[in-house]
């Protein structure tokens, strides 16, 4: 792939342009999600009013991971899982919606959630099951014009803000196999949201269970019987590359703030960092760190389409690293960091633990990882003699 002169401008004018959109405004909304446990819809306005949406959807339906991994980069360092996982949710819709939306009113929705007009959420996880989606109870059967859909889903973040709720749905009551999910938008209008749970963290997510049984036309089909998983795991694998990303950003905040506390405090007449106990663990955790983000620096690189079993991959990986530079986070602050408010360690390290939940749970992504494991028969042949 050759780079051009225009794509290096177009990346540095993006990264100006994510960091004139998280200003003082932006960043003060940020802090009053995180106090409150609400979702600020004006993230997702200001984000799409500095047309970020816009230049990261530009070229079609396969976004340009540069400006992928910029932008979850740049939320992971807001600090706030909340606002990081919001609003890659919502991109994650829009991934979606690109690639498969075919309507008018489908066409007319991803320009809106692009202009951040409109809030886009997924429900898939029903409390049946979240890994194992051949579980799927909601169905959509065909009424004259469109649709009847009914069913329930167990976690829907953004589910009280957003205008749009893209569900996976069985499209036929009987039908039970995989191959018949489908996806399709329900206006919020038409779903009953229960309460946003408690979580341990990540509060302002607003993640809710929602009910649901309407009519809906036969234009807010966005994927087909068959194709409903194909949809979902799209949107799952921008998904996954943004919480990558996300990790990268948060663990560069959080290990920033805890060397400095390394190089501040004293134990022992001498200060923290300067044990080499200490000192080596948080080597290792940058070397690791610096790993993933050049990682993900190269699968943007090498002008690949990102397969689902990469994404997977990394997600997974990034994950673990994030919660184990969390945990080494809130050791370094020790006692002040175990207690609430002193330090914002304690805050990161509960939050980080969504990373290994949200947009499937390590195992799941591992099992997708080992169906590409590749086994070199010839060379086995060659070299064992057992
Ligand atoms: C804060 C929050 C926000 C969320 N937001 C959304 C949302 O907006 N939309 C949405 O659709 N969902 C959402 N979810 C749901 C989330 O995607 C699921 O929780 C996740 O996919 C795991 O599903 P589960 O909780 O049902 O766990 P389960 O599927 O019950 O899995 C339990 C454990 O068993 C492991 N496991 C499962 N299957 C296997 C296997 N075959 N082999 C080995 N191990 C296995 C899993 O990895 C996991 O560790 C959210 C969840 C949280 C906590």
């Amino acid at each position: 792939m050759t780079v051009t002169i225009s794509d290096v401008d177009e990346r540095v004018e993006f990264s100006t342009l994510l960091d004139s959109v998280f200003d003082e405004r932006v960043n003060g909304l940020i802090e009053e999600a995180d106090r409150t446990g609400t979702f600020p819809r004006q993230i997702i306005a200001a984000l799409g009013d500095a047309e970020v949406f816009a230049r990261k959807w530009q070229r079609g339906h396969v976004p340009d991971l540069h400006l992928l991994f910029a932008l979850a980069e740049r939320l992971g360092r807001t600090g706030s899982a909340g606002i990081s996982v919001g609003v890659s949710l919502h991109d994650s819709a829009i991934a979606i919606l690109r690639r498969f939306a075919r309507s008018d009113m489908l066409v007319d929705l991803t320009e809106r959630a692009i202009r951040g007009d409109a809030v886009v959420c997924l429900g898939a996880s029903e409390a049946g099951g979240g890994s194992d989606l051949q579980v799927v109870q909601s169905t959509a059967t065909p009424v004259p014009g469109g649709y009847r859909v009914r069913g329930a889903k167990k976690f829907v973040s953004l589910s009280t803000v957003a205008d749009v709720v893209l569900v996976v749905v069985r499209a036929g009551d009987t039908a039970r196999s995989a191959g018949e999910l489908a996806l399709i938008a329900l206006d919020r209008n038409d779903v009953e949201v229960g309460p946003a749970y408690e979580k341990l963290g990540a509060h302002c997510l607003e993640t809710a269970p929602i009910t649901f049984d309407v009519e809906v036309p036969a234009e807010a089909l966005v994927a087909r019987a068959g194709t409903g998983l194909a949809a979902l795991s799209w949107g799952l694998a921008q998904e996954r590359l943004s919480i990558a990303g996300q990790v990268v950003g948060a663990c560069d905040l959080a290990m920033g703030i805890t060397v400095a506390r390394l190089k501040s405090r004293e134990q022992f007449g001498s200060r923290l960092f300067d044990h080499q106990a200490l000192r080596l663990r948080f080597a290792d955790l940058q070397a690791r760190l610096d790993v993933l983000r050049w990682a993900l620096q190269g699968l943007a690189a090498s002008g690949q389409v990102p397969s689902i079993r990469a994404a997977s991959g990394l997600k997974v990986t990034a994950a673990r690293l994030g919660e184990e530079v969390m945990s080494e986070c809130l050791h370094v602050f020790a006692g002040a960091g175990y207690l609430v408010g002193q330090a914002p360690v304690e805050k990161w390290w509960r939050e980080m633990k969504l990373a290994r939940v949200g947009g499937g749970a390590d195992e799941v992504l591992w099992e997708l990882v080992a169906t590409g494991l590749t086994p070199d028969f010839d060379g086995y042949a060659r070299t064992v003699s057992e």
